[in-house]
């Protein structure tokens, strides 16, 4: 009986929390690299202006010039009053520094008027396997809160409270948020195609 090899592939990240998630929900058919893990310490540009641009971006950088077959997530907060923003600035909307209590701040400082407080997460992954592009969605709907509730999570989670729910992302447990989460929505539809 031949014993299969797990077939290797990269994530697009270094994030320890985002590697460790889909490894122990990947199984053994797939070995996850991480960008560290082949070498690579560049710094990859998104300079596109969509989500899916993005994660586009940064899956071909890593196919292009390290061969492996690839899949890279963009996530952003879109918040409906706000047109949209900050989107797929997310993560630089205070500036460059990728500051998350300053983004937060700017964020409910420009909702502070604001009576519509609807607004989603999305998560995109693009995955190239061999010369196939293919994107997988995520997307939870939910509303900004006035002030920040709960220390969980990162990011936006203490202003974010999902549809359904009284407690803010930053108020659940990480299994809890990631049952219902746009990154876990994303990377279930992602596993269930490579495992296909
Ligand atoms: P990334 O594409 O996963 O790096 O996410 C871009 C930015 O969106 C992050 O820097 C965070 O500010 C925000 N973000 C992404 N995912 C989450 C989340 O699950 N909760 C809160 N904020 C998030």
């Amino acid at each position: 009986m031949r014993i299969e090899e797990p077939r290797k592939i990269v994530f697009a990240t270094n994030n320890a929390h985002k590697l460790s998630e889909i490894r122990s929900i990947m199984g053994d058919k797939w070995h996850i690299l991480s960008l560290k893990d082949i070498n690579c310490f560049d710094d990859i540009e998104e300079t596109a202006c969509t989500l899916q641009g993005n994660a586009e971006i940064k899956a071909r950088y890593i196919k292009e010039r390290y061969g492996y077959d690839c899949f890279a997530d963009d996530t952003g907060l879109l918040v409906d009053a706000l047109d949209g923003a900050p989107g797929v600035y997310s993560a630089r909307y205070a500036g460059p520094e990728h500051d998350s209590a300053a983004n937060m701040e700017l964020l409910l400082r420009n909702m502070a008027d604001k009576t519509d407080r609807k607004a989603h997460f999305s998560t995109v992954i693009a995955l190239i396997k061999g010369d196939e592009l293919t994107f997988f969605e995520g997307r939870v709907d939910g509303e900004i809160l006035r002030e920040p509730a709960g220390d969980e999570g990162f990011g936006y989670d203490p202003v974010f409270r999902p549809d359904g729910y009284e407690k803010s992302f930053a108020q659940m447990s990480a299994e809890e948020k990631n049952s219902i989460s746009h990154r876990g929505r994303a990377t279930a539809r992602l596993i269930d195609y490579l495992n296909r």
